[in-house]
């Protein structure tokens, strides 16, 4: 907690006082496993999210925007620490995210968003899945939160043995096939709750914590348990749009984004409100139907071809971020840390590599974005390297089979703006664009201190 943070000294008091008025209130908003083609704006022929479209039309939308891992787990330990997953030891060769038997989770010397986020003064409450342990010791109210409401993992762990075996439980899912865990700060409250009506009670948990803190400064972290598999939706959305369950369940969570905007707008918070939307990896596409779309770009969830880790963004704050905006640059969850840090008027921590940059020059209009390369790792392993536009990839694997990783040397090259499906491989022609990216993979290592596995306890 604040008071053992080492070698930091930008924050105050953790007290309301401490945050002047002009500090944001910080919320974001994490679905599981949406697409990079799964919302309207992003141009889904029949999914209709309006209120997201809305806040992309009153915000900012981003078109080259990151995950920090292609997989649950990582990817939010990158996001809640602004650092690339194997500098916590929150990603795993062997297991790829935390499964209910085991025994890891973020490390208390950790710094989370909530934490630096909490001793500049601000209220901080996490909604939904957590995916970072589920051990007291790991919870969202040991790492910076002050409140927690959720399922501490995924929605298709705990799987009973009446369950009906492999996808066949999806195709007709039942909330008891799943004895998932819901949890208030640290208490479990139930066990398999009614899925159907999660969605709703995330939200009004939100809205909850919304209003209660109007007159001081908040941190939200409101991540959802969808679209993950099993799909369930509430009845007032179940069988509506023309996407199948799929798209009930995406057209659900487009109400949910609109009921915190629009208690932002009742409340009057709005023009003091960063609000961001985003999600934790790509589509899982083996599953078929009950999957997403990654749009054009190549393979899902699992990979790090572009549609594991690219994903939708939308920064939305009336006032301050230029409304009706594309923002075309590089950006990815590693920079929430720093900026929601800066915008809170404290620094990052100095004594640690924090691998996010400010997103602020492009979200006010300010200048050229700061981020200039882009690591994607599967587990431990780095497999591709971006710089500006080109990615190289050292490694290639499919998503979920048994292959084994194919070893690429030279790296193939892949032009991402000229050829956003990774479709043509040109390292043949520009060798210097590979050292160059070698360079920067060189300087990135240097950085790295090996952390034990927390997946593999
Ligand atoms: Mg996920």
């Amino acid at each position: 907690m604040a008071a053992t943070l080492p070698g930091w000294t930008g924050f105050g008091p953790a007290t309301a006082a401490a945050a002047p008025p002009e500090h944001p209130n910080i919320v974001i908003i994490f679905a599981d496993d949406l697409g990079y083609g799964d919302l309207a704006c992003y141009g889904h022929p029949t999914i209709r999210t309006p209120n997201l479209d809305r806040m992309a039309a009153e915000g900012m939308r981003f078109t080259q925007f990151y995950a920090a891992a292609s997989v649950c787990t990582p990817s939010r330990a990158g996001l809640m620490t602004g650092r690339y997953p194997v500098r916590s030891g929150m990603c795993g060769d062997r297991r790829r995210v935390l499964f209910p038997n085991s025994k890891g989770g973020l490390p208390a010397s950790e710094l989370t968003i909530a934490e630096l986020l909490k001793a500049r003064g601000y209220a901080t409450a996490a909604v939904g899945k957590w995916h970072l342990g589920h051990h007291p010791q790991y919870l969202p109210t040991r790492h910076g939160f002050d409140h927690y409401f959720g399922i501490p993992y995924s929605n298709d762990m705990d799987r009973t043995k009446e369950s009906p075996r492999g996808r066949e439980a999806f195709l007709h899912p039942k909330s008891e096939y799943w004895r998932v865990p819901l949890i208030r700060d640290e208490e479990e409250i139930e066990r398999a709750p009614d899925q159907t009506k999660l969605t709703r009670r995330y939200t009004e948990e939100a809205l909850d914590f919304i209003r209660a803190n109007r007159r001081r400064p908040f941190f939200l972290y409101f991540a959802h348990t969808f679209p993950h598999v099993p799909l369930f939706a509430s009845e007032a959305f179940a069988g509506k749009s023309r996407r199948g369950l799929y798209g009930d369940v995406v057209e659900e969570l487009d109400w949910s984004v609109g009921q915190v905007l629009e208690t932002l707008r009742q409340t009057g918070l709005d023009r003091r409100t960063l609000v961001f939307f985003t999600s934790d990896n790509g589509p899982w596409l083996t599953q078929l139907e009950q999957g997403g779309s990654a749009g054009l770009l190549r393979e899902g969830k699992g990979s790090t071809w572009e549609g594991g880790m690219r994903e939708p963004a939308i920064a939305w704050w009336p006032g301050r971020v230029p409304a009706g905006t594309v923002c075309r640059e590089l950006a990815c969850t590693l920079d929430l840390l720093p900026t929601a840090v800066e915008l809170a008027g404290g620094e990052v921590p100095k004594d640690r590599v924090i691998d996010g940059v400010s997103l602020r020059p492009l979200l006010f209009g300010e200048g050229p974005g700061l981020r200039k390369s882009f690591f994607y790792y599967r587990g431990t392993r780095l497999f591709a390297a971006r710089l500006g536009p080109w990615k190289a990839h050292y490694i290639t694997r499919s998503a979920y089979g048994r292959d084994k990783p194919v070893v690429h040397d030279p790296p193939a090259l892949y032009h991402l703006e000229n050829d956003p499906s990774e479709q043509w491989d040109v390292h043949a022609a520009h060798p210097e664009v590979i050292e160059a990216i070698q360079r920067e993979v060189e300087r990135h290592r240097a950085t790295l201190v090996p952390a034990p596995s927390q997946l593999e306890q």
